[in-house]
Order: structure tokens, then sequence, then C-alpha cells
């Protein structure tokens, strides 16, 4: 048992924080050069794992190797000046599921990349918008300024208008493309050089008025008068740089460069570790504060990731460890059933192989071995007291099919399946009001492939899917219903609480529905 010191020490150490962003604007190439200055060395592309081939979505066999990598890669944790630093990774392109969302609820805070060119993209705009509702900071990133990109101006505007968050720019690029000479670190009082003449010396350092000491070899370039224009500007108009706000994930501080050809990443790193949080309490659903540094080991649920191999049918349910000090073979209760559970199987997620492996304490992530113990947002504590933490978040579908068994003779393992997966979190099921016909909902395609195998794997059930396409789900108040309102463009459906929603075709037919309804509520989940 570690004292309360080396608890307080050990926790005070970490920062644990996910990368948002959309595919291609350079989180995998960013989280490479991270684990480099933790000296973690990888072969090139192993943090992607699957690289970006095109694999046989039927190849299941394919998938789960690949995903040998994939699961190791969902958390990545290396040592870097003093702190313990894990990244929890949030899929994009084909993998991207509920679990990329839920994965937000297990972080302290996020880093925003976004690719210079082309601005907020749709992904970005989803998961930032998890990020608010939880009030964690958020640091951007605004990369692949060594290519052509938009005005940093432009940038901050749109960040602003459209995340309805504030900016405050850290650094501010000195050109862009070719002509990308480096940052303006008004921050560190220094501007960073993307050819310095002399390598050894890369910054050249700021006096009070900002003004380069000694010899500046920009002077007189056009993009060094711009960027200081910029500066002036932003320095004139826009907000002062608060730690409170950045805090509370009302100002995002920004940063210019370009991970391919590591400018401006290590900057960013020393940056945020400086005003990055340690790990903080917790809350119950009864709203108490689970501290820490308390002695009693405390975590939640907040993924599962199946096993896609017939042989091995068990799947790793990851936990945030929220309290105490997780050690293995530890025994403790699962809030749910209240049943005492032994963890005795577990993967550690350590980026490099080290034969002292510390503890976990608050903020670390541990990968359970499941057999069918956990479902997501389950808790989990040793000790007396009964620890229920908050609820996660449903998230609203995008994507549905309409669900059936093959063999209409089996509905009995059709139904224990479906009720099993969905319960366990892997889709959301629904139920047509008028025929009763099962629909799934995802939010990625790839959930309900995993649905299907594994109700044929794991509970011997064939399941025919139709899809549906993307619709827009619209919760409605159930007093308002006239059950002449549904269509096939907006079909009403139940969900497992039992709520009444439309599922709208398109943007169209919700416009459309509320000119004839005026009077109708229609909302929105996150
Ligand atoms: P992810 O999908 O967000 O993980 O993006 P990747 O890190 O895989 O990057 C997508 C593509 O952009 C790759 O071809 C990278 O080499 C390239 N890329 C990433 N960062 C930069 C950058 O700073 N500048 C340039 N020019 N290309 C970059």
């Amino acid at each position: 048992m570690a004292t309360k010191q080396q608890l307080e020490d050990a926790v005070s150490k970490r920062r644990t924080f996910a990368i948002i962003s959309h595919p291609d604007a350079g989180k995998t190439t960013i989280t490479e050069q991270l684990l480099l200055f933790g000296g973690v060395v990888r072969e090139a592309g192993t943090v992607k794992g699957r690289g970006s081939s095109n694999f046989a979505k039927s190849d299941w066999m394919e998938i789960e190797q690949k995903r040998g990598i994939s699961v190791t890669s969902s958390v990545m944790q290396f040592d870097y000046d003093g702190k313990r630093i894990n990244i929890l990774d949030t899929p994009g392109h084909e993998d991207f599921s509920e679990d990329t969302y839920r994965t937000l609820m297990a972080v302290d805070s996020a880093v925003m990349v976004i690719d210079g060119a082309k601005g907020i993209e749709p992904q970005t705009r989803k998961l930032f918008q998890i990020c608010k509702m939880r009030g964690i900071p958020i640091f951007t990133f605004i990369n692949k300024y060594d290519r052509d990109a938009r005005e940093p101006l432009d940038l901050m505007n749109e960040i602003e208008e459209t995340l309805g968050i504030e900016t405050y720019p850290m650094d501010w690029p000195i050109g862009m493309g070719r002509q990308f000479m480096g940052v303006y670190d008004r921050h560190n009082h220094r501007v960073a050089l993307t050819h310095p003449a002399d390598e050894s010396k890369p910054y050249l350092p700021l006096d009070e008025n900002g003004e380069v000491i000694g010899e500046n070899p920009l002077a007189g370039e056009g993009e060094w008068e711009d960027a200081l224009e910029g500066m002036e500007l932003i320095s004139e108009a826009g907000s002062e740089f608060s730690v409170e706000k950045v805090a509370a994930g009302d100002q995002t501080p920004v940063f210019f460069g370009s991970a391919l050809t590591n400018f401006g990443v290590k900057t960013f790193l020393e940056t945020y570790l400086k005003y990055a949080p340690a790990p903080s309490v917790h809350k119950t659903e009864e709203g108490k504060a689970i501290d820490p540094l308390s002695p009693e080991f405390s975590g939640f649920v907040f993924k599962i990731q199946a096993n896609m191999n017939p042989k091995h049918r068990d799947r790793i349910a990851f936990v945030r460890v929220c309290s105490g000090e997780f050690d293995r073979g530890m025994d403790v209760t699962l809030e749910r059933t209240k049943k005492p559970l032994r963890l005795s199987n577990v993967t550690e997620f350590m980026a490099n192989t080290r034969e002292n492996v510390e503890k976990a304490v608050a903020g670390d992530i541990i990968g359970l071995y499941d057999t069918g113990n956990f479902q997501i947002g389950d808790s989990i504590y040793t000790g007396k007291e009964d620890i229920k933490f908050e609820k996660l978040p449903q998230f609203t579908p995008e994507l549905f099919v309409r669900v059936s068994a093959k063999n209409v003779m089996k509905q009995k393992s059709f139904h224990k399946g479906i009720n099993q997966l969905v319960q366990e979190g892997a889709v959301q099921l629904y139920q047509n009001y008028n025929t009763n016909d099962y629909i799934l909902g995802a939010v990625g395609q790839l959930q309900f492939e995993v649905f299907k195998f594994r109700m044929q794997n794991e509970y011997n059930s064939e399941v025919i899917m139709e899809p549906m396409g993307k619709k827009t789900a619209r919760w409605i108040n159930p007093d308002q219903l006239d059950p002449k309102m549904s269509s096939s463009r907006n079909i009403l459906v139940k969900d497992m609480q039992g709520e009444l929603l439309f599922l709208f075709e398109n943007q169209f037919a919700e416009n459309w529905f509320k000119q004839k309804y005026p009077d109708v509520e229609l909302t929105s989940k996150l």
C-alpha cells in the first residue's frame, strides 16, 4: 500500500488526455512525435496499427490481428519532464463509434488537432461538444502549416464562432507553406525558427517589448512583418490569457506548427504539461465527489472492446481509475450487482516495456479481461462505501438498420443476444411504434458489423440487417403525439427507456415536419 504522500505524488504527475480531430488532420503523426519525446521508440506507423489500407470488412480474423495492435494502442503511456502521460485513442474513419465519444468521459483534458488548410471539420466538432459539455480544458494545435493553410486570423474566428470557445494564440505563424519560417511565440518570449542558420540555436529571444534581442535573420521579410501585425492585432483586440478560463474549458490556448516536420510539437507538449490538470475528483450519481487520493480504489468502465476471434471470446473492459491504487489480483465490488470480483487478468497499457510497472492510480487506465461481467458505465470499488459514478451520457445515433433473426425458430437466442449487447453498450436499440420491428442505431458503421459478428459467434444467432441509412433522431413529448404524424420520412420509434422519437430522413423532412406541426417540440440528445 502506498502512503498518502506517495499516492499524492503519483496522482499529481498524471496527465490523461485524448486527441480530438477529424481523420487526416495529423493525430497519428503528432502521437508518434509525442511518444518519441517520451523515449518510446516505435516503428513508424505502429500507432495506427491498421494503416490506411483497405481491409475486407468481413475478414474478422484479419481485423482481430490488427486489433491486437489497436487494443494496446488504445491507451499509450509515457513519461516526460517528470509527468506520466496517458493518451487515450479516439479512433476515426470506420472505427468511429460510441466508444469514441465515451473515451472522452475518461480524460482530464483534450487536445484538438486542426488541419490548417481545412479548419474545423465535422468529427472535430462532434467530439469537441462532448469536451465542452464536460467542461474540461481543450488545447488546440493547428497543424500542417508547412503547407498552404488558411490565414491564422480566419482560423481563430472559425474556432470562436463555430465552437463557441474563446481562443488565445500562444504563438503566431510566420508565413506558411514553403515560406513557413517559424512562429512568434509570445508565451515563451521567443521566436522559433523552422530553418535556423545554426541548428543549435533554433530560438531568437525576445525582450520585454517583444522585440528580437540581437540579430534577426527574418527582419525585412514580408512574412515577418505580417506576423508582427497579426500579433499586434491579437494583443489589442484578442482576449487575455486566463489560467482559470483554460481550466474551465472556456478558453483554448492555440499553437501553430507542423507535426510532419516536427515543428512546434515539443513546445506544444511542454506548454500543455504546464497548464493541463492532474486527475481531479469524479462525481457519483448522488453528486458526491470522490477524491483521487482516497485510499479506497474506484473506477468506471468506459469502453468494452470485443475480441473478434471466436476462439477467444473474452473482451477487454477499459476502466478509468478514479481513486486509490489498483493492485493486480485485488478484490473489488461491482456496483451494479454488488458482487465481489477479483481483478487478476489485467492488461496494462505500456507503450514501452518496463520491468517495474508502477501501480495504477487515478488518471490511469487498466484493461480487464472480461467474460461478460461488465457493462459500459459500470462502477467498481473497494471498501464499504457504495460508489456509483455518474451515468455516461447517451449519444444520438446517426446510422440505423432494421434487424431481425434469419431463422424464425431461433427467436430466443436472438432476443437474448440483442438484450445483452445493447446492455453492454455495443449498439442502441429502438422499436418501430407501429410495426414493432427492431431497429439498431449507431454512430459508426463498425458498431453494426461488430454486433452482427458477435450475435452469430456468441449467441449463435444469424441476423438480417437492412440498412436504413442516415437519420436524424429527435425525441418528442408523448403528450404531443398523434400517431398520424408518423410517415416513411419520419419514422416513429420507441427507445430502450420507452421514450418516443422520430427518425427523420433528412433535414428537409425535419423542416417540413416543423412547419406542419409548429407546436411539437423536437429535442436531441448529445
Ligand atoms: P490522422 O488521420 O489524424 O491520424 O492523420 P495522420 O497523422 O495519419 O496524417 C494524415 C496525413 O497527413 C499523412 O499523410 C501525414 O503524413 C500528413 N501530415 C500529418 N501532419 C502533417 C504536417 O504537419 N504537414 C504535412 N504536410 N503533412 C502532414
